[in-house]
């Protein structure tokens, strides 16, 4: 069962903590998209939600009527859209939020930046297009349409994300692919890049934190989907070794040889 709750919001742009971010704009709270890896269920304390993470969404209907109109304030400044939600997960088809949003950040022109894992975002093209600064992320952590149902049960199919990021660039957006996260074994981030790199201006990599909130969740996916691989990642996350460091050079070398622009988040 899924609880959805109106909610009347007293601000939107919130102040960043995140690199290369002055503010962010989350217009729901709670993520229907479901990701089992997903960081930002942290959020669920914030809440008064019983239900667990994914299983909830606050829509805050007033999003777009809380960014002021005539100000300067966020001129060349950067703002994200989202990091703590998908700001074009399924609903917002009905409810239009972040496409109030963004008509309303047309003005101040501020440096945008909007991450998702949803080809809703195409909807939006024609106001995307109108800011001088923005990059569209779009998030994939396989190529494999079966893993992706696993991992990321409501969010798009590969096939409409990769088909998003080519809709994005032939309408002249800046985009990147967000290679999120890598799981071992699993992910062919390769593959990922020889899909889309006629389409995707940067990558960024980011691997699998198995924080302890996500212990749970993660083992019990390899239990029910991937049982060979869960002494694997006992390995890796448990034991003494260089798994990572050995992922980040090949992603490191990889991307020097072919010539592309791309980042590396790796915590471990
Ligand atoms: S799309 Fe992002 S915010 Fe939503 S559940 Fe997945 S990881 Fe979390």
């Amino acid at each position: 069962m899924l609880k959805i709750k109106e909610i009347k919001a007293k601000s939107i742009i919130q102040k960043s903590a995140l690199p290369g971010s002055d503010y962010v704009i989350n217009p729901y709270i709670g993520c229907l998209h479901g990701c089992i890896y997903c960081y930002a269920r942290f959020m669920k304390r914030f809440t008064n939600h019983p239900e667990p993470w994914g299983k909830f969404i606050d829509i805050k209907v007033n999003a777009p009527d809380l960014i002021p109109r005539d100000t300067k304030k966020y001129k060349d400044k950067s703002i994200g859209i989202s990091s703590v939600t998908d700001a074009y997960q399924p609903i917002e088809g009905k409810y239009k939020l972040t496409r109030g949003v963004l008509k309303k950040l047309i003005p101040p022109q501020p440096d945008l930046w909007i991450l998702t894992k949803s080809d809703l975002i195409i909807r939006d093209i024609d106001l995307l297009k109108q800011f001088k600064k923005c990059v569209v992320g779009v998030s994939l952590s396989t190529l494999d349409d079966k893993i992706r149902k696993e991992v990321e049960p409501l969010a798009a199919s590969v096939e409409r994300r990769i088909n998003a990021l080519k809709k994005l660039k032939e309408a002249g957006i800046k985009t990147y692919v967000f290679i999120s996260p890598i799981f071992p074994f699993l992910t062919d981030w390769q593959g990922i890049i020889e899909k889309t790199k006629n389409f995707a201006g940067e990558f960024w990599f980011e691997n699998l934190n198995l924080y302890s909130s996500l212990r749970n969740n993660i083992y019990s996916w390899l239990k029910n989907h991937h049982p060979e691989l869960a002494e694997r990642y006992q390995e890796i996350y448990f034991t003494k070794n260089n798994y990572w460091n050995k992922v980040e050079k090949e992603i490191a070398d990889y991307g020097r040889k072919n010539k592309l622009d791309f980042k590396i988040y790796f915590h471990h």
